[in-house]
């Protein structure tokens, strides 16, 4: 049985990130379609669970890693969205206490104790000073 497994999965392409992904999709979705009785969630049950299937069996391995590398790729977008969102709200609620200025060599974020006039400031990432005016 091992060994009948192993020769049918020879040449084929198996799991990945994306596989992993939809797997968890089609679950989600087959646990939805328990509570809501509709026909298109049956539908998306069956063609994500086809699809994982096809992904992990397909002998077209150069398609599927390309596939894979795609999903890496829009899948990072969301997250460091979602990572800048929360340096923003970060620095909002900070916006009292302390300045943000952007070092004008590297870009770095930088955090500064709120206080008033002229200050030099050092960019803790490459050394670059600069002064900024505080109101
Ligand atoms: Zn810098």
């Amino acid at each position: 049985m091992k060994n009948f497994l192993y020769r049918f999965m020879a040449g084929r392409y198996g799991n990945d990130t994306l596989n992993k992904f939809l797997t968890g999709l089609w679950l989600g979705t087959a646990v939805l379609s328990i509570f809501l009785d509709k026909k298109f969630i049956y539908y998306i049950v069956w063609a994500l669970c086809l699809l994982v299937l096809f992904r992990s069996f397909s002998r077209n391995i150069p398609a599927r890693q390309k596939e894979n590398a795609f999903f890496l790729r829009i899948s990072k977008k969301p997250l460091s969205l979602f990572g800048g969102l929360k340096a923003f709200a970060d620095r909002l609620s900070q916006r009292k206490t302390h300045r943000f200025f952007k070092c004008p060599s590297c870009g770095t974020m930088l955090r500064v104790p709120r206080r008033k006039g002229r200050m030099n400031i050092r960019c803790v990432r490459c050394g670059n000073q600069f002064s900024r005016k505080i109101r």
